[in-house]
């Protein structure tokens, strides 16, 4: 440990809380910059409404949700719309503030207009959701999954799962919400740090019993109930994936501000922990994503009034080590020594078409449906000994590998990459973003970066002069500096260019659904961008 920094280069950093130290310049951190502000209530439900917005039965696993202030009024008028067209609707929201953790400052509703105000007029920042009525129920509680997700790397992209995660369960049973039961926090909110100051609170020692358990033992009940456990794991592996998908082009834009490309820096990966509900019918909603997930692996205990002491918590344990430590050998910097050695003394013995044959099944690409081996079938009571048995043997030969456990985490992606790719809009309207930030280390767009991005890609007109684009740079950028996300830098940020290049889309291309305007512009872009390139090159070569 550095508390107060330290003078040798690491080839791996662990970071408590998050990237903050411009100074490295090799090795890998566990952390990316921005981690943390894209993960924020607010930020996710914005990054989550645009991927709605583009492709709204795909993202349908994130219940829908408004921004508060701003967006009290639509909130209002939706609600009041959607109950005129259905009466029979009688819905609950559930109300977080933006930041808070462990269920700080939740509160559920009934009627939008408790929304409570802090001071007079000032509402705090918050997201008020759709709260789901109908969770799945084990022993008559509700109960949450903590999945550990490991973001190995953002370009190219690769993503892990762990191969178990943790059930926390509320402390009492659950009835849907009435007036009556909605303050009772032991039977909606399912925060292991609310739970455990309740009375029925049980540390257990096993993993499929008390307050918080595997969610292994949790498949495995389902399972023997006859329940699709494996359509489930297919179902959570296209959440994560599809939130990833969405959450990773402002990462690009905090990257290329930290870690400008073609300068000496780190690389970065991070352990994200994924909070998801599953509903009666067994559908993984999306709660919240963790930027820094608790790894630890003790509760406090009340030994007599007053006196506690930190004891092992072997669900935690079981589940926290191995996602670490799996962690740690997929980071390996001598793994990958190894490996190349390895690849390099078989390049030189094999002949061409044996060495592609042996790099093949280095990769073992299997098939690509959303598939977790024999993990989920339905008499496997013992999941762990399933998992066990249905890992590869190691591709290399003996190593000190051999002795450990097969790895907990199992690539998601870019091994379902196919099935997911035409996802990626927004991911390639950041790349012309940060194409037109100019100088290294900003985030936010200047009025000439605009203006240079609508001229190289040819998008001014008869119709849509240069004097609107500037007036279109103001209306989108003043909104979004107004609603005080980021003060720090003047200009228009990725969601605020976002919007504006919609806007160019639903102009250009009208009849389309919005994906397909969305993609028809990008894709004229780059053709632009590229001519422009490929011109220039010729000219620099004349
Ligand atoms: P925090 O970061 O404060 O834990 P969460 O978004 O995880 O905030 O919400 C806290 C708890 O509230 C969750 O663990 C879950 O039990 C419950 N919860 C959150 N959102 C919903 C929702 N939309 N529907 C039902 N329950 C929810």
């Amino acid at each position: 440990q550095f508390p107060f920094g330290r003078r040798l280069p690491c080839d791996i950093y662990w970071h408590g809380v998050s990237f903050h130290d411009k100074n490295i310049f090799s090795g890998q951190v566990n952390k990316f910059p921005g981690m943390m502000e894209t993960v924020r209530k607010i930020t996710l439900s914005r990054a989550m409404r645009t991927m709605q917005d583009l492709f709204p039965l795909e993202y349908n696993f994130y219940p829908r949700s408004w921004i508060l202030p701003e967006e009290l009024p639509l909130f209002m008028a939706e609600v009041r719309m959607m109950k005129d067209n259905n009466p029979s609707w009688k819905p609950t929201f559930i109300v977080k503030p933006d930041g808070g953790c462990q269920g700080d400052g939740i509160y559920l509703i009934k009627d939008p207009n408790d929304i409570r105000l802090t001071g007079s007029i000032q509402i705090r920042p918050a997201v008020v959701q759709e709260y789901i009525c109908k969770p799945l129920l084990v022993d008559k509680l509700k109960f949450d999954i903590r999945l550990y997700v490991l973001l190995k790397s953002l370009e190219p992209l690769e993503i892990y799962i762990a191969k178990d995660g943790l059930s926390r369960f509320c402390t009492e049973p659950y009835q849907e919400p009435t007036l009556k039961n909605l303050h009772q926090v032991f039977m909606h909110l399912t925060n292991y740090s609310l739970n455990i100051h309740s009375g029925n609170f049980i540390h257990s020692d096993s993993v499929n019993t008390g307050s918080k358990r595997t969610f292994s033992s949790i498949l495995c009940r389902l399972s023997s109930r006859g329940a699709d456990v494996k359509k489930l794991w297919s179902d959570i592996i296209s959440l994560v994936i599809k939130t990833i998908i969405a959450l990773t082009p402002e990462l690009k834009v905090y990257y290329q501000s930290d870690i400008p490309a073609g300068k000496p820096g780190p690389t970065c990966f991070q352990i994200l922990g994924f909070d998801i509900l599953l509903m009666k019918n067994l559908k993984p909603v999306l709660l919240e994503v963790n930027a820094n997930p608790s790894m630890r692996i003790e509760h406090e205990q009340e030994l007599s009034p007053g006196v506690f002491e930190n004891v092992p918590s072997p669900v935690d344990e079981k589940v926290k080590v191995a996602v670490i430590r799996d962690t740690l050998r997929l980071m390996d910097p001598q793994k990958k020594k190894r490996k190349d050695t390895h690849l390099e003394d078989v390049r030189t013995n094999q002949s061409a078409k044996g060495r592609l044959r042996c790099i093949t099944s280095l990769r073992k690409e299997t098939n690509h449906s959303l598939e977790w081996g024999c993990w989920a079938t339905p008499q496997t009571c013992t999941v762990e000994q399933a998992v066990e048995a249905s890992e590869e043997p190691p591709a290399t030969a003996p190593s000190p590998e051999a002795a450990l456990p097969s790895l907990c985490l199992k690539q998601v992606f870019p091994k379902y990459a196919k099935h997911f790719s035409y996802l990626r809009l927004v991911d390639r309207v950041a790349a012309l973003f940060i194409r037109f930030l100019g100088v290294k280390g900003t985030t936010k767009l200047g009025p000439t970066g605009f203006r240079t991005f609508i001229r190289n890609c040819k998008l001014s007109n008869s119709n849509f002069s240069m004097a609107a684009v500037d007036i279109l740079y103001i209306d989108i950028t003043r909104r979004w500096n107004s609603m005080g996300i980021d003060h720090k830098e003047s200009g228009m940020c990725l969601q605020a260019f976002v919007e504006a290049f919609f806007c160019l889309a639903q102009k250009k291309y009208k009849s389309l659904p919005l994906h397909e305007q969305v993609a028809s512009l990008i894709e004229l872009c780059e053709c632009r961008l590229a001519a422009l390139h490929g011109k220039r090159l010729v000219c620099g070569c004349g």
